[in-house]
């Protein structure tokens, strides 16, 4: 198998690319293909200050890492759930990498701001702790863009995870969540913008490009993430892309394309009230998260710790 570029050896092959490549063109085309993804669907302009959401694993950090050497303004915000071992290792993994890149690295601790934990306040919410998590992280991200300026928020979510949750959504004709899913929501009522530049882009080539650029990430998924249906769904998208390849990118090109026709923005666009605490756009009174805060925070104001990498 020889790299279609430079015919040396090929290091990955990439059959719905009908395509196989050698390390450093695969780092180069992945790049540019992320780059085209950029331009094409307006997500981030030279102009932007970007906040990368980082979770310690292989498409946040190469996200990161990314946008970086694309020359993007971008520094990263993480969520510590305060699950032990989990926690500790994700948040070794992202500070390496602010000190890698030399960017500010914003943490939010939910064992600080919370009396309980992820796993005890689901419980008592009668929430699945996933959908708890959620509603925080989508909250406290963005209020970390608004806080400290920032006016993009970049998320890690690659292909499979956008196939798999697209997939599933339409199995079920959850039509209130169909099209909702984009490349990019645009910025809207105290709401930043948010941009998946990793959309069209598969797990297996951000683990390649992760290993082929020596970042360090935790393996494990968070242990109470990925339900055993989007492991499913996504296993059976495999199987499908296996046998014909591209499947996954014609599904989700096809998505974008329809989503565009349907035009909506996201879920927060029924939210037409706004919270009395805190002012973003809510269903009730008060927004899920202040709610949240009300009942078991343990102080009123969402606080932030910034690590700033010394200089190189
Ligand atoms: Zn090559
Ligand atoms: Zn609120």
């Amino acid at each position: 198998m020889k790299c279609r570029v430079c015919g040396a050896q090929a290091n990955i092959r990439l059959p719905q690319y009908n395509s196989a490549l050698c390390a450093g063109d695969f780092i180069a085309f992945f790049e540019k293909r992320v780059s085209g993804t950029i331009t094409k669907y307006g997500l981030l302009s030279e102009q932007d200050r970007a906040l990368v959401a980082v979770s310690g694993g292989k498409d946040s950090l190469s996200l990161w890492h990314l946008l970086d050497r694309l020359g993007f303004s971008a520094d990263g915000i993480y969520i510590d759930l305060g699950i032990k071992e989990y926690s500790h290792i994700s948040l070794v993994k992202t500070r390496q990498m602010a000190d890698r890149l030399h960017r500010r690295l914003y943490s939010f601790s939910f064992s600080e701001a919370f009396s309980k934990g992820v796993k005890e306040l689901a419980r008592m919410m009668k929430r699945p702790p996933c959908s708890l998590c959620g509603t925080i992280k989508r909250y406290v991200m963005n209020r970390a863009c608004t806080d400290y300026g920032y006016s993009v928020l970049a998320t890690g979510h690659n292909l499979d995870d956008e196939a798999s949750a697209l997939l599933g959504n339409m199995l079920h004709w959850k039509e209130e969540y169909l099209w909702k899913k984009g490349v990019v929501l645009e910025a809207e009522r105290g709401l930043a913008k948010k941009v998946k530049p990793f959309f069209l882009c598969s797990e297996k080539e951000a683990a390649a490009y992760a290993l082929l650029n020596n970042i360090d990430y935790i393996y494990d998924e968070c242990p109470y993430s990925l339900g055993a249906k989007t492991l499913l769904y996504k296993s059976l998208l495999n199987r499908v892309e296996d046998v014909s390849p591209a499947t996954k990118i014609a599904f989700l090109k096809g998505y974008l394309k329809r989503a565009k026709a349907e035009g909506s923005r996201g879920q927060e666009q029924e939210e037409k009230g706004s919270c009395s605490v805190c002012g973003y756009p809510s269903y009730g009174e008060q927004c899920n998260f202040c709610r949240l805060m009300t009942k078991f925070g343990s102080g009123p104001a969402v606080r932030f710790d910034v690590y700033v990498p010394s200089e190189p």
